[in-house]
């Protein structure tokens, strides 16, 4: 077996045999960018040298048994959003295209603890909205499966470079499903933790009261290692939750639903689904059945406005984060300009690409005077209803089954001029950041050659049983075991 086939919890223990040494591994795995990133182009920014450094680093650790942990010398891929201190941040934009941080973010902080090994920084929508990739300042992300798709988006980058065996790991973020679409589209896992379960300080802030950080592999148990790893209370963030956090990767060891009560929200399945992406899930319900699981019917009333509330209120989040940007402080300027605010004004409108403008217009649209009401308040209140069904619904089952988006990946092009349908890929991930609850996505299989993702969604806090359900899954199914054909892809 290929030993970039091999997954992060076997690696981990290879390495601390020293059956394997990181400086092998990291290489495998740089060999392999080399072999088909000119095809996938997953990666904004490759951090060669630094990760052989680091992946040396490791190696002492590993050699002298101390200070250790599962990820010691293990690679990782970072979406461009999150700082790491010396490295370009881009966030997929022109505004900061030169932007290099002075300063880790509190997940990359534990990383390096952890002895990580950072392979670089993957390609996103600029400052994560989007569902496709295709917002990036730089270049648009394949789809390993198929190099004429996008791989969803806005994590699109990291959700190829973990399918096409560029990386084990990566992190992700989700602020509307910007975890769980690129992971259905590119037949991974991924999972989108509990609002205040991961640290944002050193996130680029889209929209604060919705932005997560999460894990994205190849398989439940290695997601489950990484949330482990990046989920605890950080006095940095205010957000952040002082709770005890659940033990991912041992529940991960003890996968099972026997018993478990899980609820299928009736509007969700509706008229509109692609016939494949229902057909998989029913057969993923069978097999969950099969392990023991018991399926009922339950209602959240208040899906059918949750993508238009979300569509008001991350905007307007968005409008006021990205105030920030103005030439000034950092980032790109516009020079030339014989006054201050026209500086600002050409700084804005050259830096930012076409969809950040539309929502910073939105935004700050929706949140001024006249309309703050009828708008932004109106939101807020549709945002309590959607929590109302959810806590409504899980007073009758453990957690949720879902699909994780309407149709399987579309192609390049296919939207990018639509924003209206663009937003309707995540008719099925939103409502979920609106909640704050923790959303598992899967893969359950193919329709037209493309992959499928099943998502489950869990109580606040209830990483641990979704990851002992998703775990138990992949023990009766082999969809995560599926490569992409990349002689295909290099040979494009
Ligand atoms: N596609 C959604 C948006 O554009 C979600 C993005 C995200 O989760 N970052 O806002």
């Amino acid at each position: 077996m290929n030993i970039i086939d091999v997954p992060v919890y076997q690696l981990a223990e290879m390495l601390k045999d020293r059956k394997l040494s990181s400086a092998e591994l990291t290489k495998a795995y740089l060999d392999r960018i080399k072999q088909v990133e000119g095809t996938v182009r997953a990666f904004i920014t490759l951090m060669e040298e630094k990760a052989m450094a680091m992946a040396l680093a490791a190696d002492g650790r590993l050699m002298s048994g101390t200070n250790t942990t599962p990820l010691t010398g293990i690679p990782i891929a970072i979406k461009d959003l999150l700082c790491i201190q010396g490295h370009p941040t881009t966030c997929g934009s022109k505004i900061l295209q030169n932007f290099i941080p002075p300063y880790d973010a509190s997940v990359i902080a534990r990383l390096r603890d952890a002895g990580s090994v950072f392979l670089g920084k993957t390609n996103m929508d600029e400052f994560a909205m989007g569902s496709s990739t295709e917002n990036s300042r730089f270049f648009c992300t394949r789809n390993p499966w198929n190099p004429a798709m996008v791989p969803g988006g806005s994590s699109g980058g990291s959700a190829a470079a973990v399918a096409a065996r560029e990386t084990p790991l990566a992190l992700g973020t989700d602020t509307g499903g910007s975890i769980r679409q690129p992971a259905a589209f590119c037949g991974i896992t991924g999972l989108k933790p509990t609002y205040g379960s991961v640290s944002r300080y050193g996130l680029v802030a889209y929209a604060s009261s919705l932005d997560q950080i999460g894990p994205m592999a190849r398989c439940v148990r290695d997601a489950a290692l990484l949330l482990d790893a990046i989920s605890f209370h950080d006095p940095l963030d205010s957000t952040s939750a002082d709770v005890t956090r659940p033990r991912c990767y041992e529940a991960s060891l003890r996968p099972g639903i026997s018993g478990v009560k899980i609820g299928v929200p009736r509007e969700f399945f509706r008229e509109g689904m692609d016939e494949g992406i229902r057909q998989r899930l029913d057969e993923a319900r069978r097999v969950m059945e099969g392990l023991g699981a018991r399926f009922i019917d339950v209602s959240i009333p208040a899906l059918d406005c949750s993508l238009a509330a979300y569509y008001v209120i991350a905007p307007c989040e968005a409008s006021s984060n990205l105030a920030r940007y103005d030439g000034c402080r950092y980032g790109y300027r516009a020079e030339g300009e014989p006054d201050v605010i026209s500086m600002y004004k050409k700084t804005r409108r050259e830096g930012f690409g076409e969809e950040v403008l539309r929502r910073i217009i939105i935004g700050t649209y929706a949140l001024s005077s006249g309309y703050y009401e009828a708008y932004y308040l109106k939101a807020q209140k549709v945002r309590t209803l959607i929590k109302r069904d959810f806590d409504r619904a899980f007073q009758e089952c453990d957690f949720l089954f879902a699909p994780a988006t309407p149709t399987p990946a579309f192609p390049i092009g296919e939207k990018a001029d639509d924003p209206l349908s663009m937003y309707l890929s995540d008719i099925f991930t939103v409502s979920v950041n609106m909640a704050g609850l923790p959303g598992l996505v899967v893969p359950c299989g193919f329709t037209k050659g493309l992959p499928v993702g099943l998502q489950l969604i869990g109580r606040a806090f209830g990483e641990a049983s979704l990851v002992n359900a998703g775990a138990a899954f992949q023990e009766a199914t082999d969809f995560h075991l599926k490569t992409p054909d990349c002689s295909v892809v290099s040979g494009q």
